[in-house]
């Protein structure tokens, strides 16, 4: 699952990583149902469900009736027990015979008329209606936004299904399905498998017929219905299809069209084809997460269907989202994680699976830059270090997280490093022969590596998955020009504590003298060792880990000239970037702003180019402001255009910089270079920026992009002037993503107004998820303390989603204790920031900024939560 058109590939994960963090700190409540983290002990085997459902959309319930077939796995079983949560069971019959049920909280128990043997079959026909807590969302038009197209879906992953639909609702087991579902006559619905048939019912309604014949878990059924519009494509002769809400129809293609050559590229390098009958992707409102792998029938949110206008204007498009959903039709469908705990299995494998697509499509170096910027997220996020991949234990977490994801990715890029890419491949082929249709654990992965390759993998999978943390590098070499030596010393610094060890990790050192390049390998794997290396001659450049191909963090003590040499010739773009960040810790030296700036104009990586321009903007100074601004001049693409602009951000009363600003921000190729103006010009507090921001929020732009820019930096502006204005456009009728920058914004000014609270209270109890998010947070954030009723009100409402209420008791703790409640962890967030700042992609901000915009964030959380490949990560304590 993952992420939305507001931030483009490289940011993704980011906003993922910030927003686990910074709920982190927030939110104390505990989780209503923890996930289970070990499989559970099975009595039967679900083998087949046929799943007929119909809604009543007045009153938001689903009517169902399914027959699941079953066998039973224990001698002397005497009932059956189905996951099932708020459902009113109507009938239960066994074998076509009406038999008594026992309904609790989470159960539903039918007993058996006598003990069953192992091996005896039933057919199990529910008949139910309930009004979803989750699970099964509607997205209604309503009568402030009466065109908005009708939407059924359904979000199963983790333990949702059985909100919907009474079954056995853990991963590992696996069942085909029948989904039979009747709709209006005008809906599209799009569930697993293939389409049988679309019927008349009469009345006005349609029964559409999915017949899914590849058995998977429970968690990747899926059902959606509603108003969209259909895109055909094809490969190999399977139907392809994407799905976009009514009047969206023209964004499928420019978003998806990539999706047969990853089909493509996926089947041959697993060596394993794409395994389902279609494949199909359909785009949602108000969707919980980014993106949710269901067999054959992916759904995203809509946020991925990105204006057309904007599109052009993201490196990457929405690839990393296409390609992880898809890479989990393998990863994560076709073969399972046995329980959560294995949960890498799916999402590492598929993020590694975006890299794949980045390498082959867009080359090496967008690949590293993305590798190389996941690492650097990775190991600010401190909640993770101690945490190995493979855990059972997160009651008080989520599993999925950051190791899941991002270190998991890592893990599989480093093992194809070290095994090589045939040996790799290999492995992975056998993994998903051997596994296809199965329910896996981690052990199955390598004994799959080394049955294909011989290569033995225990030591590797037991520092990286079953341990925690990552090597921590102190890095220093003499030259001894008798011997012609290099002498190297590498020190392991990170503490070695619980279950982070020391680390044995083979690296590729490289020495460059003035006769060239050589390149020794090393296997580190002590506290602290010394190699001697061959050198000719002094060296120009001595590289650690040449590339960046393991997970590390080094603090190499290097001179200013070798790191400059660096800057300028290294050939791998982990290493460019490497000295540009270790250059900017180097105030006050205009020979290194000059390199970084030249680093700006010409480097051939957008990645390394973007990186300096952030750093010339947190060096500051006058000459690096002259040099980002001569850098505009240049017309560089937009993803390092927004991130000049942003780096102009950080340059307080410089005269040049607000009047470029102010006229980027009026007029520029780029509309995400203009709204990175609109917000810097917020952070600034310019003499002119309240009229610009104002202008801005008056005038149109694809899809109100410039406008909530606009709005959202008018709380940065804190200027109470803006107050009327955001009221304005907080109100209802007015469009959701609007508002919610308008409400987040109200969170920062007038904080002792009584009206303006009251005005963000009476958001609470809107239908509108992401305008509820956003009013609940914004009055945390406004610290008035009237606003604790209404909260408690909507605590007890029973039309609440079930994530929202330990947000809730979050904000009304904020509020109870304002004074000290303010975050003093380091959420780990230069890309939280990032993210505040809509368009400012790759920002880096100085501590006093992040601190002042992590309330800001928090208000924010909406549209992160529709940018989320997975719903919100539970609480921790
Ligand atoms: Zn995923």
């Amino acid at each position: 699952m993952i992420r939305g058109p507001l931030c483009n590939a490289n940011r993704r994960r980011p906003a993922f990583l910030a927003l686990a963090a910074v709920l982190a700190i927030f939110i104390a409540a505990p989780h209503l149902f923890a996930d289970e983290p070990y499989a559970r002990s099975r009595d039967y085997d679900l083998q087949h469900s046929k799943i007929a459902l119909r809604f009543d959309l007045d009153h938001k319930k689903v009517l169902g009736e399914v027959t699941h077939s079953l066998s039973i796995l224990r001698d002397g079983s005497t009932k059956i027990a189905f996951d099932s949560v708020g459902l009113t069971i109507q009938s239960v019959t066994l074998n076509k015979a009406a038999v008594k049920f026992e309904s609790s909280a989470d159960k539903l128990i039918i007993p058996l008329p006598a003990a069953a043997k192992a091996g005896d079959k039933f057919d199990v026909t529910i008949r139910y209606e309930g009004k979803p807590a989750k699970g099964m969302y509607f997205i209604l038009p309503d009568k402030d936004y009466p065109d908005r197209p009708k939407q059924i879906w359904t979000q199963g992953e983790s333990e949702d299904t059985r909100y919907y639909l009474p079954t056995y609702d853990y991963p590992n087991d696996r069942l085909t399905t029948e989904t039979i579902l009747t709709v209006p006559a005008s809906w599209i619905t799009v569930s697993n498998g293939k389409l049988m048939s679309v019927s008349d019912t009469g009345k006005g309604l349609k029964t559409w017929y999915w017949k899914e014949s590849v058995p998977s878990s429970t968690y990747l059924i899926t059902v959606v219905a509603g108003e969209f519009e259909e895109v055909k494509d094809t490969w190999r002769g399977i139907p392809v299809n994407y799905y976009a809400p009514k009047g969206r129809g023209d964004r499928l293609r420019i978003s998806y069209g990539r999706t047969p050559a990853m089909m493509e590229l996926f089947s041959k390098k697993f060596g394993v084809d794409y395994a389902w009958e279609k494949y199909a992707q359909v785009m949602v409102d108000d969707f919980v997460a980014g993106g949710m792998e269901n067999s054959s029938a992916t759904t995203n949110t809509s946020t991925s269907l990105v204006h057309p206008k904007l599109a052009h204007e993201y490196f990457t498009g929405e690839d990393p989202l296409i390609s992880h959903e898809l890479g989990h039709q393998w990863f994560g469908d076709l073969v399972t994680c046995k329980d959560w705990g294995d949960i890498w299995l799916n999402e590492g494998f598929a993020t590694f699976v975006e890299a794949l697509w980045t390498e082959a499509h867009y080359g090496k170096d967008q690949a590293d830059y993305e590798r190389w910027n996941n690492a650097r997220e990775w190991f600010e996020s401190n909640n993770l270090w101690n945490k190995p991949i493979v855990r059972h234990d997160f009651d008080d977490s989520s599993e999925f997280d950051g190791n899941a994801y991002g270190k998991g990715g890592w893990v599989l890029y480093m093992l194809r490093h070290q095994i090589g890419e045939d040996a790799f491949y290999r492995g992975l082929k056998h993994y998903l022969e051997v596994n296809r249709g199965k329910n896996v654990v981690t052990a199955d992965l390598a004994k799959a590596i080394e049955e294909s390759t011989h290569d033995n993998v225990d030591q590797f999978f037991g520092q990286w998955l079953y341990g925690a943390g990552a090597p921590k590098f102190d890095l220093s070499y003499t030259y001894d020009g008798e011997k012609h030596q290099v002498m190297l010393t590498v020190k392991q610094t990170q503490k070695i504590e619980g279950r982070v060890g020391l680390f044995r990790v083979p690296i590729e050192v490289e020495i460059t003298t003035a006769s060239g390049p050589k390149l020794y390998n090393v296997t580190v794997s002590k506290d602290k060792q010394t190699f001697s290396l061959p050198a000719e001659s002094a060296p120009l450049m001595v590289l650690f880990d040449k590339g960046g191909h393991v997970l590390k963090s080094a603090e190499f003590h290097k001179e200013k000239k070798e790191w400059l040499y660096q800057l300028k010739n290294a050939v791998d773009l982990a290493d460019r970037a490497d000295a540009v960040v270790a250059l900017g810790k180097m105030k006050n030296d205009e020979e290194v702003v000059a390199a970084l700036g030249e680093t700006l104009r010409n480097d051939k990586a957008w990645g390394v180019r973007a990186t300096a321009a952030d750093t010339l903007g947190q060096l500051g100074g006058a000459s690096a402001s002259k040099l980002l601004l001569a850098a505009l001049d240049s017309h560089d693409g937009p993803w390092v255009r927004n991130r000049i602009v942003s780096a102009l951000g950080n340059f307080t009363n410089d005269a040049d910089v607000l009047a470029r600003l102010n006229s980027v921000a009026k007029q520029d190729d780029s509309y995400r270079a203009r709204a990175a103006a609109l917000q810097a010009l917020g952070r600034l507090k310019g003499p002119n920026a309240f009229a610009t921001l104002d202008a801005a929020v008056a005038a149109d732009s694809p899809d109100g992009f410039l406008r909530n820019a606009a709005l959202r930096s008018l709380g940065s502006l804190g200027d109470d002037k803006a107050v009327p204005l955001l009221l304005q456009w907080s109100a209802v009728g007015k469009p959701i993503d609007s508002r919610t920058a308008a409400i987040n914004s109200l969170a920062r000014l007038q904080k002792d107004n009584k009206d303006v609270t009251k005005q963000i209270a009476a958001y609470l109890t809107e239908p509108h998820f992401p305008v509820r998010m956003a009013a609940i947070h914004a009055l945390g954030g406004r610290g008035d303390a009237t606003a604790i009723p209404a909260l408690e009100a909507l605590l007890k409402s029973d039309d609440l989603s079930i994530e929202m209420a330990p947000m809730i008791k979050g904000q009304i703790a904020r509020l109870k204790k304002p004074a000290d409640g303010k975050p003093s962890a380091n959420p780990g967030s230069g890309d939280a920031d990032e993210e505040s700042a809509e368009s400012s992609g790759g920002e880096k901000l100085t501590t006093e900024q992040r601190l002042e915009n992590l309330e800001h964030l928090l208000q924010e959380m909406s549209e992160r939560l529709k940018s989320m490949e997975k719903r919100l990560p539970p609480p921790k304590q």
